[in-house]
C-alpha cells in the first residue's frame, strides 16, 4: 500500500490519501477519484504523480 499527497484545490490543505493499489499503468490510466476529507467532495487525481487532474469540462 502507498499514498499520495495532492492539495485540494477547494480549501488549499494538503491531503494525504492511501492508494490500496499502486498503478503500474501508463500515467492515463493512473487517475483516480479521491473522496477529499478536507471538503468532502471528490477529484481526480494522478495516482503516479500526485497532481490533480484538470478538468477539460470546466471550459
Ligand atoms: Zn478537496
Amino acid at each position: 500500500m502507498s499514498n499520495i499527497l495532492f492539495r485540494c484545490p477547494n480549501t488549499g490543505m494538503n491531503v494525504q490519501h492511501f492508494v490500496a493499489e499502486p498503478s503500474s499503468k501508463k500515467e492515463d490510466a493512473a487517475i483516480m477519484v479521491v473522496n477529499c476529507p478536507a471538503c468532502t467532495r471528490i477529484h481526480l487525481v494522478n495516482g503516479a504523480t500526485g497532481e490533480l487532474a484538470r478538468d477539460t469540462r470546466s471550459r
